[in-house]
């Protein structure tokens, strides 16, 4: 976390008034999520869309952020739901309008990059919210405080979808990049806030398709500092059923969360975490951001995809058929 210094309002009428935000890229999760939960939330109004394509209904679209300022120059934030090559050019004009900026996951195509626009919006004194839309799932929290009162024993996360559905005709997945950690990011997302010591890499497998050039399975075996092993197993080619699920053994009992971390169940027995959707928690979050001046940039799990990648055996499978 870091703070930005206070050179800006959120609205011309003190802090809790409307944030007027524009979305970049009207893609699948902007469609999806951001366009709804945004339309939802009495404290932003979607003013504008950067988009090469369409816009939101009844939103004005232009193809830059430039022409953008130039027509609707109180926009004061932008969401970018662009895929994460390319962010950094379009972080940079954002900030250059003095706009606050919120990114979806992964946050950038390289480590250098993310590092370098955060620095950038440190130096323009902006809000910056590099988001894992999965810590804002319900069970996220109560498992964090759960888990902070039993020595935790061993750890497994099984993360195993399917591309075609989630990425459907997306030719971006598949360029040279993180393939299957683009949704393992958001399980690394989870266990880095629920468990309570940093973790180390020790060893990692990543799968290639003969016919790609990004990763279609991984596992990796991480320890914490304390020595406690998490394994990790990510696919991105399983057919029906969908897995989501962190399993955590302690010394009083056992710990699951399961569909992306929205159900917590302790030794079999679903709890109650509620029910609200995780992309309601970011942009209350975000507003909340915006209120207090500070940004909230975490690149720990970032980091781990990139460590994989450096420690990590590579074998070649058969080849990915959409
Ligand atoms: P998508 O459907 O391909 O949409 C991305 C949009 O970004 C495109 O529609 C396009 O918008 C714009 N764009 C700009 N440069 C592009 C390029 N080089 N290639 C493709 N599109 C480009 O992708 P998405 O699934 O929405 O994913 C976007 C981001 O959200 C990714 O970082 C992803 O990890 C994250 N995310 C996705 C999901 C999911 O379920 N798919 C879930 C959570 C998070 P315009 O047509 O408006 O120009």
């Amino acid at each position: 976390m870091n703070t930005a210094p206070d050179t800006n309002t959120t609205s011309g009428d003190g802090a809790a008034g409307t944030i007027r935000i524009a979305l970049a890229g009207i893609g699948k999760i902007a469609r999806d999520q951001h366009i709804p939960h945004l339309a939802a939330n009495s404290r932003f109004a979607l003013v504008a869309a950067v988009t090469s394509h369409t816009p939101p209904e009844g939103v004005p679209g232009y193809r830059t952020i430039a022409e953008m300022m130039q027509a609707v120059p109180d926009v004061q934030a932008i969401s970018i739901c662009t895929p994460p090559r390319g962010r950094l050019a379009l972080i940079e004009e954002a900030l250059s309008h003095g706009l606050d900026v919120m990114i979806e996951k992964p946050p950038a195509a390289t480590l250098s990059e993310a590092e370098d626009f955060v620095r950038l919006a440190r130096d323009a004194g902006r809000v910056l919210f590099t988001t894992w839309h999965s810590r804002e799932a319900a069970g996220v929290e109560p498992a964090r405080a759960w888990l902070a009162e039993r020595t935790i024993r061993r750890v497994q996360v099984t993360w195993k979808e399917d591309v075609r559905v989630w990425h459907p005709g997306q030719a971006w997945i598949w360029e040279p990049g993180i393939g299957v950690f683009d949704p393992g990011i958001n399980a690394l997302s989870v266990i880095t806030h629920i468990l309570p010591r940093p973790l180390l890499l020790q060893e990692a497998a990543l799968r290639f398709p003969s016919n790609r050039p990004a990763p279609i399975a991984a596992d990796l075996s991480f320890t914490d500092t304390a020595g406690i092993p998490v394994e990790v197993a990510f696919d991105f080619d399983q057919r029906g059923p969908q897995t989501w699920d962190i399993d955590v053994e302690t010394d009083r009992g056992n710990l699951k969360l399961s569909m992306g971390a929205s159900k917590m169940y302790v030794d079999g027995v679903e709890q109650d975490v509620g029910d609200e959707p995780e992309y309601a928690r970011l942009y209350r979050r975000f507003a909340d951001l915006l209120d207090r001046r500070e940004s909230d940039v975490d690149l720990s799990p970032f980091r781990h995809v990139a460590d994989a990648f450096l420690l990590g055996r590579r074998t070649e499978v058969g080849a990915f058929e959409e």
